[in-house]
């Protein structure tokens, strides 16, 4: 498997993402740069796993750059809900505010799982995890996949106002406290993405 160095795309649009994995990567010689500053297409993600869409995303941005990329996929598996919203975590969230604006709605997300688990009755088991895949992809089409998890329990209501999306419904393995209630460095240091990080960071450069 080849290892790492010089320059990497980011398959993200996302600022914030790009500056986080920057950060990340930044000691290992790695020089980031993100699909949307090259302003490469962003693919469809018509997978139905976590791997799958990482993957999608990852051979686009390398192909599309000729340069190595990384993509990460994540979201909610609740397990008495089969491991839904998965892939679709993001897509719960999607809601109609005024004609033709659509936006995410995060406490209406965590309210439909809330609801599924509430029509399985009072005992009705609330683990579930975040997970988070990270694929690396080559231009000559090499891959290496890195999945990282974190397992917890879902509270309501939900709790806290830092973190984002579903944290302030997450409680991790352990914890009283939700996502969206500790110290955002502690949930940096136990969450899905930092697990999935030290694998790739074993992987490619230990
Ligand atoms: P994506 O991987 O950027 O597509 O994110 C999928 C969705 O999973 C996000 O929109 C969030 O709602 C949810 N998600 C992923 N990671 C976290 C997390 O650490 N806390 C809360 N929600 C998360």
């Amino acid at each position: 498997m080849p290892k790492l160095s010089g320059r990497l795309v980011i398959a993200t649009h996302n600022a914030g993402k790009l500056r986080e994995i920057g950060a990340l990567l930044a000691p290992y010689g790695v020089d980031c740069v993100s699909a949307g500053e090259l302003g490469l297409p962003e693919p469809a993600e018509t997978g139905t796993t976590f791997v799958e869409n990482a993957l999608i995303k990852a051979h686009a941005a390398a192909q599309a750059s000729g340069l190595p990329a990384l993509a990460d996929d994540s979201g909610l598996c609740v397990a008495a809900l089969g491991g839904r919203p998965g892939v679709y975590t993001a897509d719960w969230a999607e809601r109609q505010w005024f004609e033709g604006e659509t936006g995410r709605d995060w406490y209406l997300a965590m309210g439909k799982v809330e609801g599924l688990l509430a029509e399985l009755g009072p005992q009705a088991d609330r683990s579930a995890h975040f997970a988070c895949v990270l694929a690396l992809a080559w231009p000559d089409g090499r891959e290496a996949v890195y999945e990282g998890r974190v397992e917890g329990a879902l509270v309501w209501p939900p709790r806290g106002s830092r973190g984002f999306g579903y944290d302030p419904a997450f409680v991790a393995k352990g914890d009283t406290q939700t996502f969206a209630e500790i110290d955002p460095e502690v949930k940096h240091r136990i969450s899905h993405r930092a697990d999935a990080f030290a694998r790739l960071v074993a992987g490619q450069f230990g």
